[in-house]
């Protein structure tokens, strides 16, 4: 799915306190682009992650999914719209406890209209020996990819990663991104990145730098590289 962003801004107000976190936006992701959002802590990455997948509002402007004007849709409209066609992974694996790999993702699977096989999507994280095992049983990198999975499981059109490799050591994170690199290309998914591991920039079609709640800088990667 394409994603046009136009002139957006995001103020909050706390008391008498207003931060200005997204200034003045403007934004084309192509489908089944991988883009990778970085920049320092408060730079605005995750209002505007949050906003373009209908989490948060925006204060003034507009965003386009498919043509689709989301700023424009109400908040039942909005919750169908992300139920249906985003998947989410947070840096906190954010699993069920008391649930195997298995079941986490089949309560992604549960509400979705076109959901995929969950033995290929766990073979295809690498998951295929877990899948009985419970997130305590398993590292941080296993979690996530069970998270991945949870995801990717309903075939989102776009796939929403916020720091996706924040609690994980170097190794572990290559594998994560691997992970999430190959469903790219083999599911043709919208993949938006962000983070502030400037490591992950290697794996990006684009990559937008931001600073103070303004796009500084985007990138065309033409040396993109392939995870190992
Ligand atoms: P980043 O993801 O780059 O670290 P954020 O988008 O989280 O940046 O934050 C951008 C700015 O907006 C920061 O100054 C942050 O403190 C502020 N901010 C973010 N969320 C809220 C909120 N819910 N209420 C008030 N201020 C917020
Ligand atoms: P991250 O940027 O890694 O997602 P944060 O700690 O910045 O994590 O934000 C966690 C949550 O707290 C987010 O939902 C964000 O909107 C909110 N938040 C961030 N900064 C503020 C703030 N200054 N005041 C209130 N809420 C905030």
């Amino acid at each position: 799915m394409s994603i046009k962003v136009e002139q957006v801004k995001k103020t909050y107000v706390t008391g008498e306190v207003k931060t200005h976190a997204l200034r003045g936006i403007d934004l084309k992701i192509k489908e089944g682009e991988l883009v990778v959002i970085l920049g320092p802590s408060g730079s605005g990455k995750s209002t505007l992650l949050n906003v373009i997948s209908g989490l948060d509002t925006v204060t003034e402007g507009t965003i386009r999914v498919n043509n689709q004007e989301i700023t424009s849709y109400n908040e039942k409209k909005l919750t169908s719209f992300r139920r249906n066609k985003l998947g989410f992974i947070f840096q906190s694996y954010n699993l069920l406890p008391n649930l195997t790999t298995y079941e986490n993702v089949e309560v992604g699977e549960y509400l979705s209209k076109s959901p995929l096989s969950i033995n290929d999507i766990l073979n295809q994280v690498g998951l295929k020996s877990e899948k009985n095992k419970f997130p305590y049983q398993m590292s941080g990198g296993q979690q996530q990819r069970v998270s991945i999975a949870r995801a990717v499981v309903k075939n989102p059109s776009i796939l929403f990663c916020d720091e996706p490799t924040g609690s994980l050591d170097e190794d572990t994170g290559k594998q994560v991104l691997k992970v999430l690199q190959d469903l790219n290309n083999e599911l043709g998914t919208t993949i938006i990145i962000v983070t502030h591991n400037i490591a992950i920039k290697d794996i990006a079609d684009r990559v937008i730098k931001m600073r103070s709640g303004e796009i500084d800088e985007i990138i065309t990667n033409d040396q993109k590289i392939d995870a190992k």
